[in-house]
């Protein structure tokens, strides 16, 4: 898996202060994607065990509210970001925010991709349509994309954020 960039302090993308990285690497070629660079999986650098342990070292820090993970497409990185995810969360419980183009309900039919959805708390699903742009909306571009709240969601039964509570 390969990144782009690791932000040690973000808050356009969930809620607080979070740390974020950008995984690259996505298939979807949405129109006017917001970093065409990033759709070429070997853009970047590698993912190291040092760059975990960096994320466990920043999440460790009381000012960080949590982890956000974006890309490219996380999803179609889903192994390796299953064996990141599990290591951050044998080191802490801070909440885990990952984006992705694909619907939830596509990603669950993969048993992978659910694996990974299960070791988050939200996820920010649905392409990003140029037609559907609205600047209100918090922290996604177009109206067709959801805040996904994971854990009180099942497989048949989508279950969105409050977005007045965050
Ligand atoms: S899902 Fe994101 S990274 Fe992939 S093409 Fe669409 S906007 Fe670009």
């Amino acid at each position: 898996m390969n990144y782009a960039q690791i932000r040690q302090y973000d808050v356009a993308n969930g809620p607080g202060i979070r740390c974020t990285f950008f995984v690259t690497g996505c298939s979807l070629h949405c129109k006017n994607c917001f970093n065409e660079e990033y759709q070429n999986p070997n853009f970047g650098q590698k993912w190291t065990d040092e760059e975990t342990e960096k994320i466990i070292e920043y999440l460790k820090q009381d000012e960080i509210d949590g982890l956000t993970i974006l890309g490219g497409e996380p999803f179609e990185s889903c192994d390796d970001l299953i064996q990141v995810i599990s290591k951050i969360k044998e080191n802490t419980d801070k909440t885990i925010w990952i984006f992705s183009g694909y619907t939830y309900e596509n990603l669950m039919k993969k048993e992978n991709c659910k694996k990974l959805i299960e070791l988050c708390d939200v996820l920010v699903d649905g392409r990003f349509v140029e037609e559907l742009k609205d600047l209100r909306l918090k922290f996604r571009g177009s109206s067709n994309q959801r805040l996904i709240n994971i854990k009180k969601s099942t497989p048949d039964k989508v279950v969105l954020i409050n977005e007045d509570e965050l």
